[in-house]
């Protein structure tokens, strides 16, 4: 294995301090070889890709711009990966090239202008297929039995793998000839090992796990994988091919190497239609597609959809299916000119972790975030990622100083992944969740064992009261426009609002005093407070932030009660009662209502002229007060809606499950098989059509 060097300056810094190019081709393929040795050999890199990408882009351009300074052994000209000692050499009878990169659609239409060259303005068809994020092998047959497998290396010396390959459970062992598929005498598959995210994440909660009992024994934590293609490549160039086998590896065969004295194709979708038909595993995504602009929709519709499957992309690989026309094409020195990787933007960015501080949520929860060097991943900037809780931050081991991978993937928030132990400082020590809040009353966080999180149980937190201003006013609650989160901490610091009944009695003179005021915006804001007040119920419920209580069971209450007064003024039973609340909701409700700062809250609200709600008289004898009555199944009078509006005129409620509070199950046709078993395990009465007509005239059973 090369021998480890450590990086001594990040790409940056090179770029800004470089005197001539001579100097800085130097640096460059130094820095390069330094981390395909972290990638290839140690299956740890120290950078992410799109940062390793953009020093071979800028040694490519210069050389490109200084042709003297071009040289044959230049990673822009070799197959990355060079040649280790860990496991016995296997040349390749065939070589094993790279392929080069298109980063957006100007590069594919480039490459495309290329290959029509390159044939003399004759077209072509594509064979599009997924880029698996894993590393290349060949397995070779003799006779139909695995005899070798090897990685790719330098491209024309690779290492002896056979063992490891040989415990993926999905590679046939042997293959059998038949007058369809014969079987050649030598045959050589092509394709790439991955590890699937599932198995992946395992692995990761294993080494976590581990780690966790390292720290308790005092010992230093080893790395975790951070993505499943490290995870791969570093499980099939284990010493010990027992551990491989744990490991769950997988793999899609793409190509073909040498063959001898087996059949001959003319088109590379042949060859695929062969491997599949021998029992390999051929990735049913793959596509022959005959124009270039159906390319750009495949690789569009894939970077779109690529977190939807199972194990990691990071491109598509686009290549002429004519093996003739390839042959007419050929090769450079490092790839074909036949193919292309289309690479999807990069999902996974290093940067430094400055700092880990503490949040505190509206109900107390602290939850750690880490405070990193912004970074531009999966198509935003990152600055501030959530590290969850304690739990997770021992289990990571990150620590502020550490460079750490962060993971952005489609609509996904970010996340710190994990720290790059390889670059960690010398003293650097495990984070410490803090003990105390870090508000100004600096009350103790407490974290009960049986807890995940930790909390802030001081009532008076200014943190827990700015939260619940911020989410009483957010889209989900009272909607107030342009009361964001900077208003709410400036009008708490300057005393203007304890609570959210202070909110509608903030003056547009005490707005102009804050920064950022003006005549107009403070009208507005004022304006924009005032008409919340006459947000529906259901919003007003939320809003309150109660815990556990959620849009759907506010939507439920307000329906079953009409008005804020008949909910705090519920019995625990009659909430519990209510679809979609149950006990604990109605627990929770009962004393939030019941403490004396959210009464005092509810007196401001009234007094401002908050919408309460109002409950729709109904003409009809409340025959059903109090009372709880199912509908399942169709009946022939009345819609599932007439039912239950018929119930609820007559004073009943009508919820949409049984249970031992349930006063009688009014069953139709084609009924709800668990509401029919449940009543009849709990003796609930059900009654049909007729029965039910009884039921709604007297409030009584038949
Ligand atoms: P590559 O990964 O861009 O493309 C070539 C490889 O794609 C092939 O060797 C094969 O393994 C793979 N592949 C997956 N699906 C395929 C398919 N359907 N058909 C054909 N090939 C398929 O090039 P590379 O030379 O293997 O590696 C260079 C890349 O590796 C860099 O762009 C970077 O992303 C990564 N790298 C990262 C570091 C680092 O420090 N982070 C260091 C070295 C390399």
């Amino acid at each position: 294995m090369a021998a480890k060097k450590r990086a001594t300056s990040t790409p940056k810094q090179i770029a800004d301090g470089h005197a001539t190019p001579e100097s800085r081709v130097i640096e460059l393929r130094a820095l390069i070889r330094h981390h395909n040795d972290r990638y290839y050999a140690d299956d740890t890199p120290e950078v992410s890709d799109a940062e390793y990408d953009a020093l071979v882009k800028e040694l490519a351009q210069l050389e490109a711009e200084y042709p003297h300074l071009a040289t044959a052994d230049s990673p822009t000209s070799v197959v990355g990966g060079g040649s280790f000692t860990t496991f016995a050499p296997v040349v390749h009878a065939v070589p094993m090239t790279s392929l080069d990169n298109a980063m957006d659609t100007d590069e594919l239409h480039a490459w495309g202008e290329r290959i029509a060259k390159g044939l003399d303005g004759g077209s072509c068809t594509y064979v599009c297929e997924l880029k698996i994020d894993g590393l290349a092998i060949s397995i070779r047959y003799e006779n139909g039995v695995l005899v070798q497998a090897a990685t790719r290396g330098d491209g024309k010396v690779g290492e002896d793998v056979t063992a490891n390959v040989a415990t993926i459970a999905i590679l046939p062992k042997k293959l059998t000839s038949n007058a369809k598929t014969p079987v050649p005498e030598v045959l050589e598959v092509r394709g790439e090992v991955y590890m699937s995210i599932e198995a992946f994440q395992r692995l990761r909660a294993e080494k976590e796990a581990e780690n966790v009992r390292r720290a308790a024994d005092g010992r230093g934590p080893l790395s975790v994988p951070v993505n499943p293609r490290n995870a791969g490549a570093g499980s099939l160039r284990q010493k010990d091919s027992r551990i491989t086998a744990e490991r769950d590896l997988s793999l899609w065969c793409y190509q073909l190497g040498e063959v001898r004295g087996g059949p001959e194709f003319t088109h590379h979708h042949d060859t695929l239609d062969y491997l599949k038909k021998l029992g390999f595993p051929v990735n049913p995504e793959i596509r022959a597609i005959a124009s270039l602009t159906e390319v750009y929709s495949f690789c569009d519709e894939w970077k779109e959809h690529r977190h939807e499957l199972p194990y990691d992309i990071d491109g598509v690989v686009v290549k002429v299916d004519d093996l003739r026309q390839r042959e007419t094409l050929g090769f450079t020195s490092r790839a074909p000119r036949w193919a292309i990787a289309f690479k999807f933007p990069p999902e996974e960015r290093n940067t430094a972790l400055k700092d880990i501080q503490v949040s505190i949520g509206r109900t107390g929860r602290a939850t750690p975030f880490a405070v990193l060097e912004p970074v531009f991943v999966g198509g935003s900037t990152v600055s501030l990622a959530t590290l969850h809780n304690r739990d997770q931050v021992a289990l990571k081991d990150v620590r502020p100083g550490d460079t750490v991978v962060v993971r952005k993937a489609g609509d996904v928030i970010p996340e710190v992944v994990g720290p790059v132990l390889s670059l960690r400082p010398k003293k650097s020590k495990p984070w410490v969740f803090p003990e105390t809040c870090p508000c100004s009353l600096k009350s103790t966080l407490v974290k009960p064992d049986d807890q995940a999180d930790t909390r802030c149980v001081e009532p008076s937190c200014p943190f827990q009261r700015d939260q619940r201003i911020i989410h009483f006013a957010s889209r989900g609650g009272m909607d107030i426009e342009g009361l964001g989160e900077r208003t709410v901490f400036a009008l708490s610091d300057a005393g203007y609002v304890a609570d959210v009944g202070d909110l509608y009695f903030v003056t547009v003179d005490q707005l102009l005093q804050l920064e950022g005021f003006a005549d107009i915006s403070a009208k507005n804001l004022v304006e924009s407070i005032l008409l919340s007040r006459t947000r529906p119920l259901p919003k007003l419920l939320t809003a309150l932030g109660i815990k556990h209580l959620g849009p759907a069971a506010s939507e439920s209450l307000a329906a079953e009660f009409g008005t804020l007064d008949a909910i705090a003024s519920a019995s625990n039973d009659q909430l519990a009662l209510v679809e979609g609340v149950g006990d604990v909701i109605a627990q929770s409700i009962s004393s939030w209502f019941a403490k004396d700062e959210n009464k005092a809250i509810i007196n401001k609200l009234r007094t401002a002229g908050v919408d309460f709600g109002r409950v729709e008289r109904s003409s009809e004898p409340q025959t059903l007060a109090g009372k709880a009555v199912v509908v399942t199944g169709t009946l022939a009078s009345y819609s599932r809606d007439g039912a239950e509006g018929a119930i609820k005129a007559r004073g009943g409620k009508s919820p949409g499950s049984v249970s031992a509070k349930t006063f009688a199950v009014v069953v139709g046709s084609e009924p709800g098989a668990s509401k029919v078993t449940k009543a009849e395990q709990l003796g609930i009465p059900m009654l049909d059509e007729t029965a039910f007509e009884h039921l709604l005239a007297t409030g009584n059973l038949p």
